[in-house]
């Protein structure tokens, strides 16, 4: 079943602007103000905000890492994102703007010293010692709960108003800059997003959905075969309605209504997890899934520890779910091409790669396949051993089979076939998990895993590393998987030089 949210919690990450991966937070802000959603607000995640996880969402801001406000201080663009989606989650929630207050939005500097309790209650909690064991945590903890409090005092130091003092063991958006008054973030924060929400609401503001205010339509074929009539939105960008994409390409769209999302149920293809949020104001985005596991109730089966994750997001209007078209493209590893004219025209279903099916990886001794869109081979030597021939693709960069790559560094690889991945396997490198996907348009992509845990019927185990995430994304051409050589190099910390006449040259194993 899904939660019903009651708070939304905001976060920082301490870490530079690009830093975004699923596990700790629904949602994460990046520095251009770029908004990555990895799971729905209709699922709980169990470790965003100390003994608040249930029945609540955690949106976070990347930046702070470094030496904080000199390195990667909060840019105004993804404040103003922060602010615009969760305005757009409340009027969703069907939250009033009179109902952002710190009982439902806060900061988690604010979270951390009980701001949405009583002051009298949040005095019995704070001025307690720093903890610095767990045992110790546990008995704060315990202590707290029998005063009625989640958890003890452990946010900043100090409050402008005279809000007591916790151990400073999160301050996240205390303040938006060094110069706003000590714990003003929160305030500032609630007081955008109500204005985000009063503008949404307006009949003027936001974008105009009726037919004569769009920027224009698009018509859209499929192949020779015109499917429909998308819409330019004021973010310039072409918006299809997701039923006519699903009826051409055969695509089973389940809308799930208490829950507000779309299960797209088809075997047919993978997905790629790269959209952004498209964020209009006023207009919440509805999560589009890829297979989601249901019961046989249709409710969603959730896993605070594996929550599902949507592949992009669509935009309801006039009571339809539009979809950007180049995102649906993307993910599916459908070829597009606008032209001039903005008539967008789409490569067919039955041209669509395919990914690999049966027990094992494809030979790495097949004769050398046809690689129509590749720009030219390139020779991959380890120290002076020839071990492989690459193909630079159109995005310039070269992929090399993976299981060249493997025969020569000694790493096991085993295909997933029911989950659809790969596992590499060796006990002599280590995977850095760097976040990167090579996006080669009409290529399907394959997740590959370093040592993950599985028993013996090949079901993923990851009991030691909850949240696992892919150090690799291949691409399958001509049924082959490759990688991209650099990637490969970066994550298991092997040298690379690539010389004027594409020869690559890796250290040796
Ligand atoms: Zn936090």
């Amino acid at each position: 079943m899904g939660q019903i949210v009651r708070k939304i919690y905001l976060h920082w990450s301490a870490t530079s602007y690009t830093w975004a991966r699923p596990g700790s937070y629904h949602t994460i802000v990046l520095g251009n103000g770029t908004v990555r959603r990895f799971t729905g607000y209709d699922q709980p995640i169990s470790k965003h905000t100390y003994a608040r996880n249930a029945d609540s969402v955690a949106i976070c801001l990347a930046c702070m890492g470094g030496s904080g406000w000199r390195s990667y201080p909060p840019t105004e663009a993804q404040i103003e994102s922060m602010c615009q989606e969760v305005a757009n989650l409340a009027i969703r929630l069907g939250w009033q703007p009179k109902d952002i207050t710190v009982k439902r939005v806060l900061t988690h500097a604010e979270a951390a010293a009980n701001r949405d309790y009583s002051l009298e209650a949040a005095r019995k909690v704070s001025g307690w010692p720093l903890p610095t064991s767990t045992p110790q945590t546990e008995q704060y903890l315990a202590l707290a709960r029998q005063l009625g409090l989640p958890h003890e005092n452990y946010g900043p130091s100090h409050w402008f108003d005279g809000w007591p003092g916790g151990f400073v063991e999160r301050w996240d958006l205390w303040q938006l800059k060094p110069s706003d008054r000590p714990g003003q973030g929160g305030f500032t924060l609630r007081q955008k997003i109500q204005q985000y929400m009063a503008e949404g609401r307006s009949p003027t503001a936001g974008f105009n959905t009726t037919p004569n205010n769009r920027l224009r339509s698009c018509p859209v074929y499929v192949g020779t075969q015109l499917i429909g009539q998308g819409m330019l939105l004021p973010d310039q960008r072409c918006y299809v309605k997701f039923s006519d994409l699903a009826r051409a390409y055969q695509l089973e769209l389940v809308w799930n209504n208490p829950f507000r999302f779309v299960n797209v149920k088809t075997d047919r293809y993978q997905v790629k997890y790269i959209a952004d949020v498209p964020l209009f104001r006023g207009y919440p985005a509805v999560d589009i899934y890829l297979n989601r596991p249901m019961d046989e109730d249709g409710q969603p089966i959730n896993d605070p520890e594996f929550p599902a994750r949507p592949f992009m997001q669509g935009l309801v209007i006039e009571g339809a779910t539009y979809v950007m078209i180049a995102d649906f493209c993307n993910e599916f590893g459908i070829s597009l091409r606008v032209d001039p004219n903005f008539s967008v025209y789409l490569e067919g279903p039955s041209a669509t790669p395919q990914p690999p099916t049966g027990e094992q990886l494809p030979s790495p001794n097949i004769s050398q396949p046809e690689l129509p869109k590749k720009l030219r081979d390139c020779d991959i030597f380890s120290g002076d051993r020839l071990i492989s021939r690459g193909a630079l693709m159109p995005d310039q960069r070269c992929y090399v089979k993976i299981a060249d790559l493997a025969a020569a560094y000694n790493l096991g690889l085993r295909w997933n076939s029911a989950y659809k991945y790969v596992n590499v396997l060796s006990d002599r490198f280590r995977a850095k998990t760097l976040p990167n996907s090579p996006i080669v348009p009409g290529y399907a992509a394959v997740d590959l895993y370093f040592n993950r845990e599985e028993d013996s019927r090949g079901n993923p185990i990851d009991s030691a590393n909850p949240n696992p995430q892919p150090f690799l994304r291949g691409i399958v051409i001509d049924n082959v998987l490759y990688v991209l050589v650099a990637d490969f190099c970066n994550e298991l910390g092997i040298s690379i030089r690539v010389d004027p006449d594409f020869s690559v040259h890796l250290g040796a194993a």
